[in-house]
């Protein structure tokens, strides 16, 4: 997107992110959750955000319902607005990562080059997307919300998976096969990903 004010000049901070990380004993990240609305994301990254706080691990979560209570009440779900809200929510996580927080989100992003985007603003390794990997079907049977239901009776208009299209990730750092396996599994294996990577003991 381009930039429409004009006479804007970057400033430069005094402190940078080796400051930061004496002082806060961590680096950020952001660990990226997509997938179709009742995938898991909100379940799944809620729980590993406790189990950071918990190890004394500075992390947020940035939620798709929440966002759009206020920094993005202005956007519906039309494909410009998704892109949009995408947008703006990679801003903000690229702000959190370079604060050294780790910072998850939790939102469908449906597209490739959305999530690419987000990827893009920050350094190489430390974007980890997570497939909350779950067919309409599963989702649908769940329908935590209600909002298949409503999309199915055509009330919701724009629906991901039924009237909006999902770009399933190519070749994202974690799979999650939330559909099948129950949370503990799932929450287990991000778990385990982010002791791996050292990201957490
Ligand atoms: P989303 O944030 O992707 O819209 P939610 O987390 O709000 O999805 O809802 C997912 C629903 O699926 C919850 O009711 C949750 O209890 C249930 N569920 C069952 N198995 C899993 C799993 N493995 N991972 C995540 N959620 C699961």
């Amino acid at each position: 997107m381009k930039t429409k004010s004009t006479n804007i000049v970057w400033h430069p901070s005094k402190v940078d992110a080796v400051a930061r990380k004496q002082l806060l004993k961590q680096e950020g990240a952001v660990l990226w959750f997509t997938g179709l609305s009742g995938s898991g994301k909100s379940t799944i990254s809620t729980e590993i955000e406790a189990s950071l706080i918990k190890q004394g691990i500075f992390a947020t979560t940035l939620d798709g319902d929440n966002v759009r209570h206020g920094l993005n009440k202005d956007l519906n779900f039309s494909d410009t607005d998704r892109r949009e809200n995408i947008r703006r929510i990679s801003e903000v996580t690229k702000l959190f990562c370079d604060a050294n927080v780790l910072v998850l989100t939790a939102f469908i992003s449906p597209f490739r080059e959305d999530r690419a985007y987000a990827r893009s603003l920050v350094p190489e390794g430390k974007f980890i997307e997570i497939y909350c990997n779950a067919s309409v079907e599963d989702c649908e049977k769940r329908d935590p919300k209600g909002l298949y239901a409503k999309a199915r009776e055509g009330v919701i208009k724009d629906f991901t998976g039924i009237s909006s299209p999902y770009e399933a990730p190519v070749s994202p750092e974690i799979t999650l096969n939330t559909g099948k396996e129950d949370i503990t599994t799932s929450v287990a294996t991000v778990i385990s990903y982010l002791r791996q990577k050292q990201m957490i003991v």
